[in-house]
């Protein structure tokens, strides 16, 4: 079975201005680095182009009241949907492929005609809820992905694994009362923005103890980052046993990306990405999407994408970079926070 790499170069007609951190820019490196790579000429790797998403599944998501709303902006020539997000005249149709992006993806590797798929897709989509765009996203592609699992594959247990620096707020949202999606994120200290992803949130009614927040303070680096994962998001996931693992995959957690201050290093994304292929051998047949959410850093991106899409391919390219500073003080401080969110959680998984 092959991995998918899922793209088309409409994500590309979503204009933000130059100035905007979020711009065509990124896919562009990432698609060179991929290029350069040589993946494309090795036979279990797939190339593949989206189609628009419709707005029927837009709706499983979201108000129809937003979609025309999008979709009216963007038709008379674009502008300002919040005070991040900005939109050209062809955002909505951009907008539509990446969700059809992300639904690919999980259409392949459910069907079985991927053994995994990585959507490079944009605008990103974890902080949009149902009824409102936020930081640069308009539409939830990993969220209407999930809920497309459910209502066309009859899934019942799907974790979306979020790796961005940012708390995925939308994504948070949109599944906080259901246990059929367990939403798990490591992040910054949200004291800035978005401002929610703190330990204590952890789901309501049927979702509570369905969502799990792990708020790494600036600087904390890999070590905290790997031992949240380890010996939080692994053990919970192996005792709800998902039957499929969405990854919202952001890379600004690395250290020299400005958006955020996660102090990752490079070397950090192609590990996760084996650990959580690793897992999802063990639990839910490999069946893994990646989706794409942020990361502004154009080196890091150019290299670190094909890192992990071989990875997916049972390959390995080895990437080159100076490793950060390490913080002692905020790794201290992160263990606190790992602590304390065990001590949390182990009130609805046992730790
Ligand atoms: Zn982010």
């Amino acid at each position: 079975m092959v991995t998918a790499i899922i793209y088309s170069p409409k994500c590309l007609e979503h204009k933000t201005g130059n100035q905007h951190p979020e711009r065509p820019q990124r896919l562009m490196a990432i698609m060179d680095g991929i290029e350069k790579s040589g993946l494309l000429n090795n036979n279990n790797i797939r190339m593949v182009r989206p189609k628009p998403a419709s707005i029927e599944n837009l709706k499983l998501v979201h108000e129809s009241e937003y979609i025309e709303r999008v979709k009216s902006i963007c038709e008379s020539g674009g502008g300002l949907l919040d005070e991040e997000t900005q939109v050209s005249r062809e955002s909505f149709e951009a907008a539509r492929v990446a969700v059809g992006g992300a639904l690919e993806a999980v259409r392949g590797v459910i069907s079985g005609e991927f053994a995994n798929a990585f959507a490079i897709i944009r605008p990103p989509g974890h902080h949009a809820g149902p009824a409102r765009s936020e930081g640069f996203c308009i539409f939830n592609n990993a969220a209407i992905a999930a809920k497309y699992l459910i209502r066309e594959w009859g899934l019942k247990r799907i974790i979306i694994l979020d790796i961005d620096a940012h708390h995925g707020n939308g994504t948070q949202e949109i599944f906080y009362e259901d246990s059929s999606v367990l939403y798990t994120s490591i992040h910054e200290e949200p004291i800035e923005f978005p401002r929610t992803g703190f330990i204590w949130e952890v789901g309501e009614g049927e979702g509570r103890g369905y969502t799990i927040n792990i708020p790494l303070p600036y600087g904390s680096g890999d070590p905290s980052f790997w031992k949240s994962l380890k010996t939080i998001v692994l053990p919970i996931a192996a005792q709800y046993k998902p039957q499929f693992m969405l990854v919202s995959v952001g890379f600004d957690g690395y250290y020299r990306d400005y958006i955020a201050d996660l102090s990752l290093s490079a070397y950090i994304y192609p590990r996760i990405f084996q650990l959580i292929l690793d897992f999802a051998r063990g639990v839910c047949n490999g069946r893994m999407a990646a989706i794409l959410e942020g990361g502004y850093n154009i080196w890091l991106l150019k290299r670190v994408v094909a890192a992990c899409v071989a990875k997916m391919a049972g390959l390995t390219i080895k990437i080159k970079d100076k490793s950060p500073p390490i913080n002692l003080l905020a790794q201290k401080e992160a263990e606190k926070v790992i602590r304390n969110v065990r001590r949390i959680q182990s009130r609805y998984w046992s730790l």
